[in-house]
């Protein structure tokens, strides 16, 4: 499932680093033991502005993402891509970016190959519930013909 981080309350921009985050998911309860450690960030995946991913809960724990989907993993692309909240990029970057896009579609293709997960299954949370995340400047269409065409984990990692 695909997010947006979008403007954490009380801070003027997008968040910066996965530290911001966690704090906040700790303000909000989102924390879970899992295996013996402690995770507050409720998301599995963070894509930072840079393209960077950065883990959060661990794949077989348990997400705090979306009520009822927590089962699925959550990956949230760092900003606020939503026209109404961010209209003229003062919330941070409108859309995201190239590297992030790109970031997405390696890591969904990754998970796809190692959980078996068909295209259907990858969603944003906008789809399940109602939220504006990840914002209509999202590109998931662009995103889910990238993730159609061929290629990706099979032939590279041999
Ligand atoms: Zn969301």
């Amino acid at each position: 499932m695909i997010h947006h981080t979008a403007v954490i309350p009380g801070e003027k921009t997008a968040p910066r680093k996965k530290r911001d985050i966690d704090k906040y998911h700790q303000a909000r309860g989102f924390e879970i033991l899992c295996f013996g450690s402690v995770y507050h960030m409720a998301y599995h995946y963070l894509i930072l502005p840079n393209g960077k991913v950065q883990a959060g809960r661990p794949e077989r724990c348990e997400g705090a993402h979306a009520e009822g989907y927590n089962s699925y993993l959550g990956i949230s692309v760092v900003g606020d891509f939503s026209s109404e909240d961010n209209p003229t990029g003062k919330k941070g970057p409108t859309k995201p970016s190239d590297k992030q896009i790109a970031a997405l579609i390696q890591l969904c293709r990754r998970l796809q190959h190692r959980y078996n997960i068909p295209l259907q299954h990858i969603v944003r949370h906008s789809d399940i519930s109602s939220t504006k995340c990840p914002g209509n400047e999202f590109p998931f269409r662009a995103v889910l013909h990238q993730l159609e065409l061929p290629g990706g984990v099979e032939s590279r990692s041999r």
